[in-house]
């Protein structure tokens, strides 16, 4: 395999921030790449860049078509006129719309670096959005056939080569593609066919696509997602470990008389204000852009669209760094039920997410439902406590349930009075996120940086239960102090303690001062039993 030109600085979830490094400079990941006409611009390359966009992607099979020559002598940069990054399609798109082209895959893997694509794409066989099962197996098969050409025919060094994946609706298909694309050396791998799926709100297939492609490629190259730079997506995209995209959303949009929101488009009919903080919606109102002449609105509404576009990455390069990739997922996902379904689904991929999640975190996390329990921060701790949890075999077992506020320490007073006072029993604290903890493992993050509401503490309590079960007949305990406890636990436990013959004592005590008051009566019981 050659050498990876992409370096990870970053990663929460399976979302990174990277930098991939091209002829014409380094692009920081998440990019997403405007797609831009090699020759009718309705937005000229100066305003693209200006809004901070350092790359573009533009279309090889168009440019070979009008001006072959020409390009191939002057480069694909002074062709359309930008100094930046550009990526190249082959005609994969044409293919899918027209059935053919009048090329193969060789003839555009040279013409792609004759005029200096700096980024460039095996012309592929799309799947698209086809129920066709054999369809599906000739398109993996012919797209195989033509990166395998594509790889025997490249003779530059410098160019980076993208590997297509296809499959489209058929997740066994998409798989079997990512595998055998990424036993050839390309620098990236690209997942083809969400737009339509995408169009047709069917999110919840697009998370099974890119699993199936992201498991099955290597870790250290840089997935592109083809045609599906859209903000309401890009969230749980970048999430499960798309880096790039290409859109020409923005464009296809403003020629609809449509303004992009962060969650979604609205007809600019329907519109009584432009939300949006960028220099075009400060500068015009509503009514005047409704009044501009066709082409200066189409110019206006793509250059807003741009700029939430390019919003849109930023946020998710921060929240990545933030370590906060989550809430960004879950926050958007309430912008559609469909997108709140797929949301579902990204949840029970926790084992693959908990690969790019760090151990441990500067900030605290926020948990709002019962979706934000499969978080990987919690499920880790969670198998920490279980696999290190192993009571002491003597003295009293006191259970202190935390349920203060939103957050799971007890107060500060009552912390330090526990932990000095109680060593030779076994302290647990009982909080409805992370259930029992052995007061020796209360460092472990984020168990003190959790914060969640109180509509979070009513949780189903059948492992609680075991796990209490557990740990009182391992650790043999004469006598159990319970504070505080849930209604259901308290049931439970006082049926245990008869059973095994134990002592129960329950002091339940409400708020912060009756958490203080219950500490120091705790301590008073284990001094007066010693
Ligand atoms: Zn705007």
């Amino acid at each position: 395999m050659s050498r990876s030109r992409f370096e990870v600085k970053a990663t929460d979830l399976l979302g990174r921030v990277g930098r991939l490094y091209t002829p014409h400079g380094a692009l920081e990941t998440p990019a997403l790449l405007p797609v831009v006409h090699p020759l009718n611009q309705e937005i000229d390359l100066d305003t693209i860049k200006r809004i901070g966009f350092k790359a573009v992607m533009t279309n090889a099979y168009i440019t070979l078509k009008r001006v072959g020559e020409e390009a191939a002598k002057r480069g694909i940069h002074s062709i359309i006129g930008f100094d930046g990054i550009i990526m190249t399609d082959s005609g994969g798109y044409q293919v899918l719309e027209y059935g053919e082209v009048d090329v193969t895959p060789a003839k555009m893997t040279i013409y792609q670096e004759e005029i200096g694509s700096d980024i460039a794409v095996v012309l592929d066989k799309p799947t698209g959005f086809s129920r066709n099962r054999a369809f599906a197996e000739q398109s993996v098969k012919e797209t195989l056939k033509a990166a395998q050409e594509t790889i025997n025919t490249k003779k530059r060094g410098d160019i980076l080569w993208v590997g297509p994946i296809q499959g489209g609706l058929f997740i066994d298909l998409v798989a079997e593609s990512a595998r055998k694309t990424s036993t050839l050396p390309f620098d990236l791998y690209a997942l083809g066919s969400p737009t339509e799926v995408m169009r047709s709100y069917h999110y919840r297939h697009l998370v099974k696509m890119i699993v199936a492609a992201k498991t099955n490629i290597p870790l250290n190259r840089p997935l592109h997602l083809f045609g599906a730079g859209h903000p309401l997506t890009m969230p749980l995209t970048v999430a499960l470990g798309c880096d790039l995209f290409d859109s020409a959303s923005y464009i296809l949009y403003a020629k609809d008389d449509r303004y992009l929101t962060p969650t979604g488009t609205q007809k600019l009919d329907e519109l009584a204000e432009l939300t949006c903080p960028c220099p075009i919606c400060t500068q015009y109102t509503i009514n005047e852009i409704k009044a501009l002449e066709k082409a200066e609105r189409i110019r206006l509404l793509a250059t807003h669209n741009l700029y939430l576009l390019h919003s849109e990455i930023k946020q998710l390069k921060q929240a990545i760094l933030d370590g906060r990739l989550w809430e960004s997922v879950a926050l958007k996902a309430r912008s559609h039920p469909r997108l709140w379904s797929a949301f579902e689904d990204f949840t029970k991929h926790t084992n693959l997410l908990e690969d790019g999640t760090p151990v441990f975190k500067k900030r605290a996390i926020y948990l709002y439902t019962k979706e934000d329990l499969k978080r990987p921060e919690v499920k880790r701790a969670l198998a920490r406590i279980r696999r290190d949890c192993h009571p002491k075999k003597k003295g009293t077992l006191i259970i202190f349930t935390i349920l203060s506020g939103e957050r799971l320490l007890a107060t500060p007073f009552c912390r330090r009075l526990l932990q000095q006072r109680v060593e030779d029993h076994q302290l647990l604290y009982l909080s409805p996120i992370y259930r029992l903890i052995p007061v020796e493992l209360t460092e472990i993050y984020p168990l003190s940086q959790t914060l969640y509401p109180s509509s979070l503490h009513n949780l189903p309590t059948k492992t609680l239960h075991k796990e209490a079960k557990r740990i009182i007949v391992e650790g043999g305990y004469k006598q159990i102090i319970a504070v505080c406890l849930n209604k259901h636990l308290h049931t439970k436990l006082t049926t245990l303690a008869n059973k095994l013959n134990i002592k129960l004592l329950d002091y339940c005590r409400e708020g912060s001062k009756g958490q203080n008051d219950a500490a120091q009566e705790v301590l008073r019981t284990i001094r007066l039993a010693s």
